[in-house]
């Protein structure tokens, strides 16, 4: 069982892509994406480099995001351009309240992948960006608790 939490280290520019998509209105829609980026090495930490943002196609409401097969497709479009260094981190979305924390649907969500997904990784990253702040988790292979990562920078 690990004890120490990862930091999430995030692409300003990325940073800025996600949270432009901040919940600020009332009709704002819930946008999401995956994120893109390295494990380093013999450290839990891990970089994002980069993210995708909604697509055509994706189910957006006020509350719910689903992608569909198109971040797929960027995800290993991105892994063939940097010669497999630029994998598949986890997965990001948006939430209308100020500190945004996991709900019940998100938590079912996010074990769930990590149940399913097929990546080489121990761990998959969450991210959650808020109206004020944006937070991220970490799930671990074989585990249903969620660790709350040390800070987003
Ligand atoms: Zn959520």
């Amino acid at each position: 069982m690990r004890q120490n939490r990862a930091v999430i280290k995030v692409d300003p520019y990325a940073l800025k892509r996600m949270r432009g998509h901040a919940q600020h209105r009332e009709e704002d829609l819930e946008a999401g994406g995956v994120l893109l980026g390295r494990h380093l090495r013999d450290v839990v930490d891990v970089v994002v480099d980069d993210v995708t943002e909604p697509l055509e196609g994706d189910a957006q409401g006020r509350t719910f995001f689903k992608r569909l097969e198109g971040h797929q497709s960027l995800v290993d479009a991105a892994w063939r351009r940097s010669k497999g260094t630029c994998v598949y981190l986890g997965e990001w979305h948006t939430h209308p309240e100020d500190t945004p924390n996991p709900s019940r649907i998100d938590r079912v969500d996010w074990l769930r992948r990590l149940r399913e997904d097929v990546v080489d990784a121990e761990s998959l990253f969450f991210v959650i960006v808020g109206r004020v702040d944006v937070r991220a988790w970490e799930g671990v292979r074989g585990q249903t608790k969620l660790f709350h990562c040390k800070e987003i920078r």
